[in-house]
């Protein structure tokens, strides 16, 4: 077997060792050398700890470059990297622990006791990371060899597994190989010509695809370097676009930064691209940019299950509410929703896409896998959009009513079944309202028993602590009845328009 391990062919780019990867705040950069040494240390590490090769490791752990240097480990140990959004509740946790079955858990200090109480029953072995590198997972590491015979793998061995919101209210699992990864690093730093020049503002959190796998991938197969706040802070990230060269983002980073005075020609004179993702960017958040800076934002379309599947050109017309062309190896087409029959050019009907970038499938859910996929190999993205006369992919709604909010993904039925839950509760809907900071606000319309006495406060209480906060509702709304149509279907559309101006933002394009 030609070893396919992300990490050997990461390893193989690395020419000049001293070469700095990814500023620390108050201390010296990591260089690729320390890179390859501190992967080695952990790896060294995680094998001692019982990690065998196909092993999943679960980490909810603050950003922190130890945090990144633990994904590359994992993945240079033979492992399955799985990395959990910060906000996750531990009812939450629990689930994904009793599905992934991890071998090793990773959490903040804080979390331990907690975590090690759902962990023990799934047989995990519990270490902490705390986002100044503190905790268990490190300790003496110094003690650990700095060498490190990198497991090889196949191409088709999974690399990580990064859980989707699940419609029917199950998370699932999406499996990614180490080829759908270096396939989608390679194509995106040749179609956004990233190098070894270049230092990347990586202001996102890393346990989604758009921040692990996009921003970080890119960066340390480019050979470039990246600072790496852990947190976005629009000033921030202001101040240090005079010694960057590049900005990814969700839509929001740029409506923040567009609130900040100082945002202008001058300061992103250094700056060469700036790429927006994760959720749409409106057409007129980007022809503001344009106008105060001078550049165009390039959008680009991706999803966890796939990467990146299409973008704006680097050279060429980006164009403003459209997501740009296919990449180089993905094909992709527009279908009948019901049918998969191809449609024409200008139709609006669901996006499949097929190509290296595309995952294996769903975690221990073949018939999922099996009804998302057409039996000529292409994904059924669940977005639907139409390809315009000169090829520009534009997505126009998201058919399975999933909410992005600030860049996350929540899907409705999730938040709905903790509402319906609520005693007094009869039903309710759970939609996204347009929202100037967030893009969507998650907003609850809920009808209650005829003398209930709930009322919004008590809705959000009741929620506060089963949900991660950005699922949490930002507004409660009352109703009588939901809207249906005759098949019996909630109409969310008709709720939508009716609580349109919620909070005060102007409808999406
Ligand atoms: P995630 O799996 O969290 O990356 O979310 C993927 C979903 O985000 C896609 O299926 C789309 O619905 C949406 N999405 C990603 N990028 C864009 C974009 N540029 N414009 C509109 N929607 C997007």
């Amino acid at each position: 077997m030609t070893d396919a391990n992300l990490f050997s062919r990461l390893a193989a780019t690395v020419r000049e060792p001293g070469r700095p990867a990814i500023e620390r705040p108050g201390r010296p950069a990591m260089t690729y050398g320390d890179l390859l040494d501190g992967t080695a240390r952990l790896a060294n590490r995680l094998v001692r700890l019982g990690l065998r090769p196909g092993d999943r490791v679960a980490v909810q752990a603050e950003k922190s470059v130890e945090a990144l240097l633990l994904y590359l480990a994992v993945v240079r140990a033979g492992g399955v990297y799985l990395p959990l959004n910060t906000a996750y509740t531990l009812p939450e946790l629990a689930y994904f622990l009793g599905d992934a079955e991890p071998g090793i858990v990773v959490c903040d200090p804080g979390r331990r006791d907690g975590v090690a109480g759902i962990a023990g029953p799934v047989g995990a072995t519990v270490e902490t990371l705390g986002p100044g590198g503190e905790g268990s997972l490190l300790d003496g590491l110094d003690r650990e060899p700095a060498d490190f015979a990198t497991v090889p793998r196949a191409g088709d061995d999974l690399a990580a597994i990064l859980y989707t919101s699940g419609t029917t209210g199950r998370s699932k699992g999406a499996m990614l190989t180490h080829d759908n990864l270096v396939s989608n690093a390679l194509t995106l730093i040749d179609v956004w010509r990233f190098n070894a020049a270049d230092v990347l503002i990586h202001a996102l959190p890393i346990y989604h695809t758009h921040g692990l796998f996009v921003a970080s991938n890119v960066v340390l197969f480019a050979g470039a370097r990246m600072i790496f706040p852990a947190r976005f802070d629009a000033a921030e990230v202001l101040a240090l676009m005079d010694r960057a060269t590049t900005l990814m983002g969700v839509p929001t980073f740029y409506v923040r930064l567009l609130q900040q005075p100082g945002l202008g020609r001058e300061t992103t004179a250094g700056m060469r691209l700036f790429v927006s993702g994760s959720a749409p960017l409106l057409a007129d958040t980007h022809r503001e940019w344009q106008a105060r800076t001078g550049h165009a934002i390039l959008e680009r379309y991706g999803m966890t299950e796939t990467g990146m599947n299409t973008s704006n050109p680097y050279e060429g017309d980006r164009v403003p509410g459209a997501v740009g062309f296919p990449l180089p190896g993905v094909s992709l087409r527009i279908a009948d929703p019901e049918t998969g029959a191809p449609l024409p050019s200008g139709e609006i009907g669901m996006i499949e896409v097929k190509g290296p970038n595309v995952f294996t499938g769903y975690w221990r859910m073949p018939e999922k896998t099996a009804a998302e996929f057409r039996p000529d190999g292409y994904f059924v993205t669940g977005d639907l959009g139409l390809v315009d006369e000169r090829g520009y992919v534009h997505i126009v709604g998201r058919g399975k009513d999933l909410i992005i909010t600030g860049g996350f993904n929540v899907y409705p039925k999730e938040i709905e079944a903790e509402i319906d839950a609520i005693p007094g509760v009869v039903e309710s809907a759970v939609i996204g309202v347009p929202h100037a900071d967030f893009g969507e606000a998650v907003t609850a319309v809920v009808v209650l028993a005829p003398g209930a006495a709930v009322d919004e406060a008590a809705v959000l209480g009741a929620l506060a602590g089963r949900l991660a906060r950005f699922k949490q509702p930002k507004r409660v709304v009352f109703v009588d009845d939901l809207p249906r149509n005759t098949m019996g279907k909630v109409q969310k559309a008709v709720l939508r328009d009716t609580c349109a101006s919620l909070y005060g933002a102007p409808a999406p394009r």
